[in-house]
């Protein structure tokens, strides 16, 4: 006989033993977020963690002066937000829906009772920590040392992965805000990696074309941080 294992979509969570997969159904609630709407917010108790299925979240900073600049971008590699399991309840930072989509959403309370009774689900969820950690910090280098043509490439091959298809919604402003630079230089970015073919952008959705194409322009911040990702996802019992 055939046993169907649970899936729910997210490569963290389908990354687990099957033993914590076994109960996974019974605490995930599917959530379809619309683009922009709010997940979490900078100071408040969290009373849930997204683990996101083909939506893309956005982790933003935001500045006294109200301006906000994304410092993390969450697909189905990871979970929003890591605080939760580093023994926090409250929220670091604001975050959103970037895609829209649906996440797993997963109450505190049960995040944090897996967190003290599943050695391997705590283990799983603080490698994963330690990979946003690591992107995080190769990003602070590609924000210094990269181009706003090989930052946009990277970034849209990221949400690629993140969404699982090549075609999503999203605004050249939108975009320009998330990276932190001027839209003209975003527009800029964008019209050049469509004159070479790699991406499609039409009314504010965008579809990758050439995928090789688009990753030969992308820093190698996007090879990095894929691979801390899919190293975090491959822990052994
Ligand atoms: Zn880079």
């Amino acid at each position: 006989m055939t046993v169907v294992q649970y899936s729910s979509g997210n490569r963290l969570l389908d990354a687990l033993p099957v033993s914590d997969l076994a109960s996974l159904e019974r605490d995930l609630t599917i959530v379809t977020l619309k683009a922009h709407q709010s997940t979490h917010s900078a100071g408040r108790v969290m009373s849930h963690v997204d683990f996101p299925i083909d939506a893309v979240l956005s982790v933003v900073a935001t500045l006294k002066n109200g301006e906000t600049v994304e410092v993390g971008t969450v697909g189905s590699e990871s979970f929003v937000e890591s605080d939760a399991a580093l023994e926090s309840s409250v929220a670091s930072r604001t975050a959103f829906c970037q895609v829209q989509g649906s996440v797993g959403r997963m109450s505190l309370a049960s995040f944090e009772q897996r967190m003290t009774t599943s050695v391997m689900f705590a283990r799983f969820m603080r490698h994963n920590v330690r990979a946003v950690l690591f992107s995080s910090q190769q990003f602070t280098v590609c924000n210094l040392k990269h181009s706003v043509l090989q930052r946009c490439a990277r970034w849209l091959a990221m949400t690629a992965d993140r969404v699982g298809r090549p075609q999503f919604t999203l605004t050249l402003e939108f975009l320009a805000i998330m990276l932190g630079v001027p839209s003209a230089k975003v527009a800029e970015a964008a019209d050049a990696l469509q004159l070479m073919g790699a991406i499609e952008y039409l009314k504010g959705a965008v579809t990758i074309v050439d995928r090789g194409s688009l990753e030969r322009v992308a820093c190698e911040c996007y090879e990095a941080s894929k691979a801390a990702f899919s190293e975090s996802l491959l822990l052994s019992a």
